[in-house]
């Protein structure tokens, strides 16, 4: 096991060489642990709507500068459909967050007929959200099989000084465990770069990620957003910076971790037009195509700067190929990539039994 001081002493690397050596080994342990295989999940954003308000998000319930929209069903399901032909293997479902009745019964639903016009063959992820452990397996019946909530820091200070009073950690944190319970391959990540947060502090993240057993990780640099309270702290936001603590956590995440997956997400992007790459570099094996349609993409900015919005889907599809091809990768075609650590701890488990 890696012991907390060599997590942060890897986290604090400021040196070009050392850097270097950092993401070789990396690359290393993803190369022997999941392969150089990149899987993709098309992503779609399929609602602004939300009912929380997190310090950093653009689109937080009080931002009034934002046009909300939802996909109508046909939408939704035409968009996993074009990821299902285009042989991306697996989408991710995203939106804000909401839990009332004819939400959660609207996704379940919308489950349903996408596994039944893809013959049950497209792979589905949710990122919608805290819901309750009752809705965590209706869904899961209805199909999808992963599920990404992120814990955004796994420190209660950090926590609370970026969520309002009535956003709890300690829920978050249970939402985690009975999406476990439930049989759910978990994800989840936090923001990198946010003020005050220290090394000490992702070193601590990467502890609970470990101790928690995650699947998957999909983190990122924190970004700000103008409409957001947070837009006072700007002037000791550095993107730069942000971005090399990202790629360092996705190193280490792949060091300690070794078998889960682990996102090269759209905000590494947002900061350096190769971020992506260098996500899967430093260890990433997952990306995330957005593939919402251009005329909704402009509303779904939880942060500025977000690449490719007046890009479709068939667009970014050619345009990422290139860029995979140039990272040395390749793509996992018409497979889900499930999280082989998924799979190993539960033989593990029954083995054991
Ligand atoms: N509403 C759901 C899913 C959509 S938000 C949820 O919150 O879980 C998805 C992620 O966007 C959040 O987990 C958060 O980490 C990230 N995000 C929000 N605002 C951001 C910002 N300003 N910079 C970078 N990431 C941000
Ligand atoms: Fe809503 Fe998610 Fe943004 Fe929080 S991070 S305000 S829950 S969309």
């Amino acid at each position: 096991m890696i012991e907390r001081k060599e997590i942060i002493e890897m986290l604090a690397i400021d040196n070009d060489q050392e850097l270097e050596q950092l993401f070789a080994k990396a690359y290393q342990v993803k190369t022997e642990n999941v392969g150089n295989k990149v899987f993709y999940r098309g992503i779609v954003e399929f609602s602004n709507i939300c009912t929380k308000n997190c310090l950093y998000c653009g689109i937080r319930k009080d931002n009034k500068n934002v046009d909300r929209y939802e996909m109508t069903d046909d939408e939704i399901i035409e968009a996993a459909m074009w990821a299902h032909d285009s042989h991306y293997g697996s989408v991710v479902l995203q939106s804000g967050e909401r839990s009332d009745a004819a939400f959660v019964n609207r996704i379940n639903s919308l489950l349903k007929s996408i596994k039944k016009r893809s013959n049950g063959k497209l792979g589905i992820t949710l990122s919608v959200g805290e819901q309750s452990k009752e809705t965590f397996e209706r869904w899961y019946e209805a199909g999808a099989h992963r599920y990404l909530l992120r814990i955004e820091t796994s420190n209660k200070e950090l926590y609370k000084k970026y969520h309002p009073e009535n956003h709890s950690y300690d829920t978050r944190l249970q939402a985690l465990r009975n999406l476990k319970k439930t049989g759910w391959q978990t994800g989840t990540g936090v923001l990198i770069g946010l003020p005050g947060q220290t090394v000490e502090h992702l070193a601590d993240d990467i502890l609970f990620f470990k101790d928690f057993d995650v699947d998957m990780i999909g983190m990122g640099p924190y970004i700000v957003h103008n409409d957001t309270p947070m837009k006072s702290y700007s002037d000791s936001v550095y993107p730069e910076n942000n971005l090399n603590l990202a790629l360092k956590m996705i190193a280490v995440a792949r060091i300690v971790l070794e078998d889960i997956n682990i996102a090269s997400t759209t905000a590494l992007q947002a900061i350096n037009p190769t971020g992506r790459e260098l996500g899967l570099r430093a260890g990433a094996n997952i990306i995330m195509p957005v593939i919402t349609d251009v005329k909704y993409r402009s509303n779904y900015l939880l942060y500025e700067g977000k690449p490719c919005l007046d890009e479709n889907a068939v667009q970014c599809r050619s345009c990422l190929e290139r860029r995979i091809a140039t990272a040395g990768e390749s793509v996992g075609y018409d497979q889900w990539g499930d999280s082989p650590h998924y799979y190993r701890k539960r033989q593990i488990r029954s083995h054991n039994r």
